[in-house]
């Protein structure tokens, strides 16, 4: 249940119960719970409430052809609806090596059928394992398998970004979906709804959704002329690879590659993630570090230098394989703040993915948020009976999103702050905390929040389409508020 369950929902789950002499009405409840997670998997509930493919169907335009944008339409698509997306790039190429695709985006991808498109490049990584900057200690151990699939019904998996878009184009294409590069968009008018394409070619469709990434212009027209783009974190983060086989050779450093995992050195304002993509010939690296100046000023000639100096004093076993980075891409980290609205007041345009909630990485959640918003806008689509119900649906769709990317961007600084403690009181109170869980204790919290029980199920236990589908129940049609 999301956290917007009302005094209402309580109500009337109370009465139901009361007066039901059976366990008909034993569905769900309106306080947070799992206890009755397992009544889905009987084989009578295990579709209830989400219906496959759409009564209402639509002509649908997608803006970008990113993470975000790629997801929509394969959602979309699945339901019956026609997709055309307009990319501006003349080719498909995500920059910037590997990414983590956790449960909660993983459970969709699967139901789509993505996996057979990614064939052996993902890999599930074993456990995530933090370690102190100085030594490389293991601080925090979070275990990713079995424990993830068990818990979440669904891998942990790490990839090249690029494989990931490819595996979605390639699917968006076998599903029919018209993919067409180099096609910037250059107006929109919300109203109609239509784009107007850089050839100054005009298209009309009867939703226009546009995941254009941080830079939107579609969050501008959908906000009323006046735009609030997401604001410098203080930090930017380094990202880089290593060949996987120089590091075997080396006997310092070649046990990092022994099994698939995830080893993250925390300190002072400063972390590394690390692990391998590319089916583990590539050590992918993203070194996040203070930084609050343009980025204009930046310089590319001196990143690598500039790099090794931010962790000088770290671990020695890391900083050799730092010294194997021979080129880095320096990207700033922005975090957006919940934005009042995504949806245009005609109803016929909105925004999603980065475009509307761009977070700091910390949780490795961005991209995750853009493929369940995908999917749940696939979801409350289904759900309406005429096309005078599609505004009232993407009101829903717009409030029950909101809050869950609003509040992962709230984990993702808070995550932040918890992993840049400089050595002292906190950050020794944090380490305590994270202690029984190296020690293979049963934990009940921590301040690592990939193995806080309750953050866990919060971030990965968390499915999309089914809370959008009960937050269009609970509207009964009834256009929400804000
Ligand atoms: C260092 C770093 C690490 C990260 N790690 C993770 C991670 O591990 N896991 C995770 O889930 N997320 C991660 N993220 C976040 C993730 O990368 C983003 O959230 C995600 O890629 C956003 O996808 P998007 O499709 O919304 O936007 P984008 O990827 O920016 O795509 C937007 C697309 O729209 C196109 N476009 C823009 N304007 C127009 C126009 N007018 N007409 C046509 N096309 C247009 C662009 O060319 C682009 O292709 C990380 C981010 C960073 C910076």
């Amino acid at each position: 249940m999301g956290n917007d369950a009302s005094i209402d929902d309580c109500k009337s789950h109370v009465d139901a119960l009361l007066s039901d002499r059976s366990h008909s009405k034993l569905q769900e409840t309106s306080y947070p719970s799992r206890s009755l997670h397992f009544l889905g998997e009987l084989p009578s509930n295990s579709s209830k409430g989400l219906t496959q493919e759409a009564k209402v169907k639509l002509n649908v335009f997608v803006a970008g052809a990113g993470l975000g944008g790629l997801a929509t339409a394969i959602a979309l698509r699945r339901r019956g609806h026609t997709v055309t997306v307009f990319e501006r790039a003349p080719e498909l190429g995500e920059v910037g090596a590997g990414i983590q695709v956790p449960p909660n985006s993983t459970r969709l991808l699967v139901k789509w059928g993505l996996l057979p498109y990614l064939q052996d490049q993902a890999i599930e990584p074993g456990a995530i394992r933090l370690r102190r900057w100085q030594d490389g200690s293991i601080i925090g151990l979070t275990q990713l398998v079995p424990d993830f699939r068990q818990a979440f019904g669904a891998p942990y998996l790490v990839v090249h970004r690029a494989n990931l878009q490819l595996a979605m184009y390639r699917l968006a294409l076998d599903l029919g979906i018209d993919v067409r590069v180099n096609s910037g968009i250059k107006e929109y008018d919300a109203e109609t709804p239509s784009i107007t394409t850089d050839d100054g070619k005009v298209w009309v469709a009867d939703l226009v959704v546009a995941a254009d990434g941080l830079k939107s212009e579609a969050r501008k027209v959908v906000l009323g002329g006046t735009d609030q783009p997401p604001e410098k974190a203080g930090f930017a983060a380094y990202r880089a690879v290593v060949d996987a086989a120089r590091m075997r050779s080396d006997p310092d450093i070649s046990w990092l590659l022994e099994s698939p995992g995830q080893n993250m050195w925390i300190g002072d304002q400063r972390h590394v993630m690390t692990y391998t993509i590319a089916g583990g010939k590539t050590f992918n690296m993203v070194l996040s570090h203070p930084e609050d100046s343009d980025p204009s000023t930046w310089r590319q000639e001196t990143a690598v230098e500039d790099m090794k100096q931010h962790f000088r004093a770290w671990d020695p076993r890391l900083t050799k394989i730092i010294s194997m980075i021979s080129s880095t891409l320096k990207w700033p980290l922005l975090s957006g703040k919940p934005l009042p609205r995504w949806v245009h007041p005609s109803g016929k345009l909105l925004i999603l993915g980065d475009a509307a909630h761009a977070m700091v990485p910390y949780m490795s959640e961005g991209a995750a948020m853009a493929v369940e918003d995908g999917a749940a806008l696939a979801e409350v689509l289904s759900n309406v009976e005429t096309r005078e119900q599609v505004h009232s649906a993407l009101r829903v769709f717009e409030k029950t999103r909101i809050l869950r990317t609003g509040q992962m961007q709230e984990a993702s600084l808070v995550n932040g702050k918890l992993l840049h403690f400089a050595d002292g009181p906190e950050q020794r109170a944090r380490d305590a905390s994270m202690r029984p869980e190296v020690e293979g204790k049963r934990c009940v919290q921590s301040a690592n929040q990939w193995s806080d029980p309750m953050t866990q199920i919060w971030t990965y236990g968390y499915d999309a389409e089914k809370e959008v589908a009960r937050a269009w129940n609970r509207s009964r049609g009834d256009v929400p508020k804000l």
